[in-house]
């Protein structure tokens, strides 16, 4: 398990996990102590409640186009820090400052408008409260075996956690190892709660993620809003196309969206052909804006769920604004719906919003 993990583990996060793990705890200058990885490193402060960024690399800064220096990460709009990233990031932290043990993992993610990239991360904990984080984007190695793609795919999904002698205490397999709490279980579980068809959130994961935005939106006196979608005459595809065509559809209809949407909206697949976008940082105008430009990439589309066969479709949208008396995301969710049924009503392939 070791050379395993000696193997997939970025060579330089394995030289600063052997850095920590010879100096101990390092609550003195941590930037200073780590100096050789700098630009890869993240310092991390505890501040009441909150984590301040106490000293933030070069290369984050590069990738995310802004220095966060100073920055106290409960405070980042959405655009920089969405909700899912966030909600890991505290768990992360959480687990580290309360276990005292090292927590590896990769995440891909997009960054300005380049493919996505796959990035190594290693949180350290540091004394007082104060935490290491260290970066790097994965290098491509030969081809891999299979364990070692299935320790990618693991280590992608969830943390990992290190072991005092350097290999991983469980694998991550099993949850329960390394969650000291059924609650943490539950919510890693809940990151995995994707729909399989269409690989975006389920309704459940998509209710928490936005709910995770609409406590921050509160919090800070921000905007938010939120779409209901429905494909229109889906039926008909089923009946004139098949089943099989009814799933290609859904699954372009999704590809349509996201290109449509930005990186930090949050796409939900709330029932058959039935969605739902959360909107963070985001007014009246700015959501209809959005909207439309969905819209109008659904009615480009041209589905060809086989040789010779295209058809094309369209949706019908809702629109509602979160208001001071919304405290879930089921409430905003019921009014968009009702827009979206003026929508179907007023003739299909439009917006309307509530009120
Ligand atoms: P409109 O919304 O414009 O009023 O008409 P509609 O035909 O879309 O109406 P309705 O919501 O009643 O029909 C939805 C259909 O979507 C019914 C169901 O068979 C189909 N559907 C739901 N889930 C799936 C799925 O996963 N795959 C496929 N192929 N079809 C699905
Ligand atoms: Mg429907
Ligand atoms: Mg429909």
């Amino acid at each position: 398990m070791r050379d395993l993990v000696a193997r997939v583990m970025d060579s330089r996060l394995s030289d600063l996990l052997c850095q920590w793990r010879r100096d101990g705890m390092v609550a003195a200058d941590p930037a200073g102590r780590f100096a050789a990885h700098a630009d890869h490193l993240l310092v991390i402060e505890a501040e009441g409640g909150a984590n301040r960024y106490a000293h933030y690399g070069k290369a984050f800064a590069a990738c995310f186009g802004t220095d966060l220096t100073g920055q106290v990460i409960d405070l980042l709009p959405p655009d920089i820090l969405p909700a899912d990233r966030r909600f890991m990031l505290e768990f992360e932290y959480g687990f580290v400052r309360r276990t005292g043990r090292p927590l590896w993992r990769s995440y891909t993610a997009l960054f300005g408008h380049d493919l996505p990239q796959t990035w190594q991360r290693l949180v350290l904990p540091a004394g007082d409260g104060r935490l290491v984080v260290g970066a790097y984007p994965v290098r491509e190695t030969a081809s891999g075996d299979g364990a070692e793609a299935l320790l990618r795919l693991v280590i992608d999904r969830v943390p990992v956690i290190l072991a005092e002698d350097g290999g991983v205490e469980d694998m991550a397999l099993s949850l329960g190892a390394f969650c000291d709490t059924s609650r943490h279980a539950a919510e890693l579980e809940e990151l995995a709660s994707r729909d399989s068809l269409t690989g975006i959130a389920n309704r459940r994961h998509f209710e928490h993620l936005a709910g995770l935005e609409l406590d921050h939106a509160r919090r800070m006196g921000r905007s938010f809003a939120l779409m209901a979608l429905d494909i229109d005459h889906f039926k008909r595809i089923n009946d004139t196309w098949g089943h099989a065509a009814g799933d290609e559809a859904l699954k372009a209809f999704t590809n349509a969206c996201r290109g449509a949407l930005r990186e930090y909206d949050i796409l939900g697949r709330v029932g058959g052909e039935e969605f739902a976008v959360a909107l963070p940082n985001t007014g009246p105008d700015g959501a209809r804006v959005i909207a439309e430009r969905l819209r109008a990439a659904v009615a480009e589309l041209v589905v060809r769920p086989a040789k010779g066969q295209f058809f094309d479709l369209t949706v019908s949208v809702g629109i509602a604004q979160l208001r001071d008396t919304d405290t879930a995301v089921a409430t905003l969710l019921e009014r968009a719906d009702q827009a979206l049924y003026r929508a179907k009503n007023t003739g299909r392939n439009r917006v309307v919003s509530e009120g």
